[in-house]
C-alpha cells in the first residue's frame, strides 16, 4: 500500500503480525489489531502510543487498539530508556492492580522529561505475573496502563510503548502457565523493542529495581543498567555491570543531564 495513502480514522487493519507497521506506513490514524500470532511465545506486545484515546477489547490474545489523532513514536530515535514499572515508575507494592494502589515515584516525571529531551525513546518493560496468578486480568492491567499513560501525557511525556509479560512458568493458571522468553530475566521484551524501533541497545539504558531486570538487560545487550533500590531487593554492593542508586533524582542528575 503506498505510504502516502491516508486511511479513514476508523479503518480496521487486521493482521496476525505487523499490523502496527501497516498502520504506521499508511497513516497515523487508524485502528490496529496487535496480535501474538499463533504461539503464546510471541505475546506480549505493545499496546499503544500514549496520547491516543484507546479502547481495548480483549479477544483472547488480541487487543484492539484505536489510534486516534496523534503522532506515532519517533522512529528516528535509536536509543531507548527502558523503565521497569513496579518499583520504578510506581512505588513498589506486590501486584499493583488499581489506581488506588498506584503511586508514582518521586522524580519519575522529571527523569522522563530529561531523558526525552536527550532523545531517548521511552519504553516500559514489565513482568505482570499477577495476571498469570489470577490476581487481576489483562483487561485490568490494560485499563490501569491506560490511566498511567494519561498521567504521563499530562506531563508532556510520551511513553512510546508498553511491553508486558502476563505469564509465569510455575504459578500461572491455565494458558498463563508458560515459560515465556519475554519474561524477565529473559531478554525477549528488549529484543522485541529493538526490532520494533530499530534500537541501538548498546546505547540504551534500563532502570529496574530487581536483579532480574539487570540480568534481562544484560542478556539483551543494553549498554547501561541502573538498579533503583525500592525495597524488595536491598542490594548494597555496587556490581560490576550495573549502577545502583537510591533515587530517580540522582539517576537524572548522573545520567540524563544535558551536555555542557
Ligand atoms: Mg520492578
Amino acid at each position: 500500500m503506498p505510504s502516502s495513502r491516508r486511511l479513514h480514522p476508523r479503518t480496521l487493519l487486521s493482521s496476525p503480525r505487523g499490523s502496527s507497521r501497516v498502520a504506521s506506513s499508511v497513516s497515523t490514524r487508524g485502528t490496529t489489531l496487535y496480535g501474538p500470532g499463533t504461539s503464546p511465545c510471541v505475546a506480549p506486545f505493545a499496546i499503544r502510543d500514549s496520547a491516543c484515546s484507546l479502547q481495548i477489547l480483549r479477544m483472547g490474545h488480541w487487543a484492539e487498539e484505536r489510534l486516534a489523532s496523534r503522532a506515532l513514536p519517533d522512529m528516528r530515535k535509536n536509543k531507548a530508556l527502558f523503565l521497569d514499572r513496579d518499583g520504578v515508575i510506581n512505588v513498589y507494592h506486590p501486584y499493583v492492580r488499581s489506581r488506588e494502589e498506584f503511586h508514582f515515584r518521586e522524580g519519575i516525571f522529571e527523569l522522563c522529561r530529561a531523558a526525552q529531551s536527550l532523545d531517548y525513546l521511552l519504553l516500559v518493560v514489565t513482568n505482570q505475573s499477577g495476571i498469570a496468578r489470577g490476581y487481576f486480568t489483562e483487561s485490568d492491567f490494560l485499563e490501569l496502563t491506560e490511566w498511567m499513560l494519561d498521567r504521563f501525557g499530562e506531563q508532556q511525556i510520551n511513553i512510546a510503548r508498553v511491553y508486558y509479560c502476563p505469564y509465569h512458568p510455575v504459578y500461572g493458571v491455565g494458558r498463563y502457565k508458560f515459560d515465556s522468553p519475554f519474561r524477565k530475566p529473559n531478554p525477549g521484551m528488549f529484543l522485541r523493542a529493538r526490532t520494533d524501533f530499530g534500537l541501538d541497545l548498546a546505547g540504551s539504558v534500563l532502570i529496574g529495581d530487581k536483579l532480574l531486570d539487570m540480568d534481562a538487560a544484560k542478556a539483551a545487550g543494553v549498554g547501561t543498567k541502573i538498579l533503583l533500590r525500592s525495597g524488595p531487593e536491598n542490594i548494597d554492593a555496587q556490581e560490576d555491570n550495573f549502577f545502583v542508586s537510591d533515587s530517580l533524582d540522582d539517576i537524572r542528575c548522573r545520567f540524563f543531564s544535558p551536555p555542557r
